[in-house]
């Protein structure tokens, strides 16, 4: 397989609602199995360049390339999925009343359809896909539990697991350690950070303890702008971060 040099290159994107420039000339890359988590203050622009590059909106001007070839923009939200972009919104999808290897199941059909999904035999090749996904996101002992059942934090890592299901290159999430204990946004963190290397992840976060815990390098965003780039002792110790996110 071609090893790109970008996964994701968001090149020079403006989007305006009624003028006002949401994202205005945003430019950043994510490398090859690159962990990066994206940060900002509050109408900083980071759900719209989340439904940029998911292709949910269309940007005014600029391009977004996926692995250097692909530009997301001449596509529309299905297709961009089919890519190997996944995206994790907050609140999970998580069907409660399946179990958790059953939900698994039926991310791996895709869209197959429910009743297809699962009446379908899965082949063992696919039995060993879910299991190693059970395994990773640290569910192997709720396989036959409910989704219904599992805390709040269970459920995104089921999220996540359903995700990675669909084996995407790129993967998008939004705030995952929103509501979580702190035992658990520690295990999230570190679960991201075994998910990338084989994928690149892109985090979309403000709390500051867990990118901390995630270690990568970020990107602060400020008026539709990346603002400074580095890691995260880099980013606080910037001069007009400090004036506009982290001088509260
Ligand atoms: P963030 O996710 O960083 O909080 P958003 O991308 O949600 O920021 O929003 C960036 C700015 O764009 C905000 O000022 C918001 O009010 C505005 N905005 C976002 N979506 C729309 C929309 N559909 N219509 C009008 N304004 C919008």
């Amino acid at each position: 397989k071609h090893i790109p040099q970008h996964i994701l290159y968001v090149d020079g994107v403006t989007k305006s609602f009624d003028g006002f420039k949401a994202l205005n000339d945003l430019s950043f890359v994510v490398k090859p199995g690159e962990l990066r988590a994206i940060i900002g203050p509050n109408g900083a622009g980071k759900t719209t360049m989340m439904d940029v590059i998911t292709g949910k909106l269309k940007p005014d001007v600029g391009d977004v390339f996926f692995r250097d070839s692909v530009d997301l923009t001449k596509h529309d939200e299905a297709d961009i999925a089919n890519m190997g972009i996944g995206r994790k919104f907050q609140k999970p999808t998580v069907i409660e009343s399946l179990t958790v290897f059953e939900n698994l199941e039926l991310a791996l059909a895709g869209n197959r359809g429910v009743f297809k999904a699962l009446f379908h035999k899965l082949s063992g090749e696919q039995n060993r896909r879910i299991d190693e996904v059970i395994e990773l996101v640290g569910l192997a002992e709720k396989r036959h539990e409910l989704g219904g059942a599992l805390s709040h934090g269970q459920k995104q890592w089921l999220e996540i697991g359903m995700l990675l299901n669909q084996e995407p290159d790129l993967l998008l999430v939004d705030e995952p350690a929103a509501g979580m204990t702190d035992h658990e946004t520690e295990l999230t963190a570190k679960l991201l950070k075994e998910i990338s290397g084989k994928r690149s992840v892109v985090v979309v976060e403000h709390d500051m303890e867990f990118i901390k815990a995630l270690d990568c390098p970020v990107t602060v965003l400020h008026e539709g702008h990346v603002l400074a780039e580095g890691t995260l002792e880099q980013v606080q110790a910037n001069e007009q971060v400090i004036e506009v996110y982290l001088g509260r």
